[in-house]
């Protein structure tokens, strides 16, 4: 038995009946989500699962390590810039959540090295996230400090983009930062100043 396919069996006879409605009023209005996600690809930390959101309410990006790069127009291949311009510009969601969680692999990729099967792309992506290293002590015993300080570094990149920082001066758009707990699945606020969690 595939596993893949009975998981969508299982959303064909018992979710889709109850949500029909929905996806067709989807189907026929387009998406209209206001919020938008940046998170790890970790297969633990769904961005959708954890805010509890629908089908429809969530624009979602998820990369490795959960990055915003800086705004570089350039002729690269920019798919993390590419979802955000569409989320901001053309969606105009209000929100822009950066989501980071524990036990993230790809800041350990930052903070100690990439693995060796993962040389080509990897190594060089997390990159990124290197300020935030400074910015944590650049110590592999602080990882926890280290998730945060990327969370914060890429709120910081989102203001680079020129757009999304004209349409958080207009109170268009407001940005947040979350770090997610997969062992106690508390979720925290990532502040200027620390990081607390949600009541
Ligand atoms: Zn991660």
């Amino acid at each position: 038995m595939d596993p893949l396919l009975e998981g969508y069996r299982r959303f064909r006879a018992e979710i889709w009946p109850a949500e029909r409605a929905r996806y067709e009023a989807l189907a026929h209005w387009g998406q209209s989500p206001q919020t938008m996600v940046v998170a790890c690809s970790d297969s633990r930390v769904d961005p959708q699962t954890v805010f509890g959101a629908a089908p429809g309410e969530m624009f979602v990006l998820r990369n490795v390590a959960g990055l915003v790069p800086p705004y570089q127009p350039d002729a690269g291949y920019h798919g993390a810039s590419a979802a955000i311009e569409f989320g901001v510009r053309v969606l105009k969601v209000s929100r822009l959540v950066v989501l980071g969680h524990a036990q993230c692999g790809g800041v350990r990729a930052m903070a100690l090295g990439a693995p060796e099967p993962a040389r080509d792309f990897v190594a060089s992506w997390v990159e990124i996230g290197k300020p935030a290293l400074s910015a944590s002590g650049d110590a592999a015993g602080r990882l926890d400090e280290t998730e945060a300080a990327v969370v914060r570094l890429s709120l910081a990149n989102l203001m680079t983009f020129p757009w999304v920082a004209e349409a958080v001066k207009e109170g268009r758009l407001a940005l947040h930062g979350f770090r997610f707990d997969i062992h106690t699945g508390v979720l925290s606020r990532v502040e200027a100043d620390g990081v607390r969690p949600v009541d």
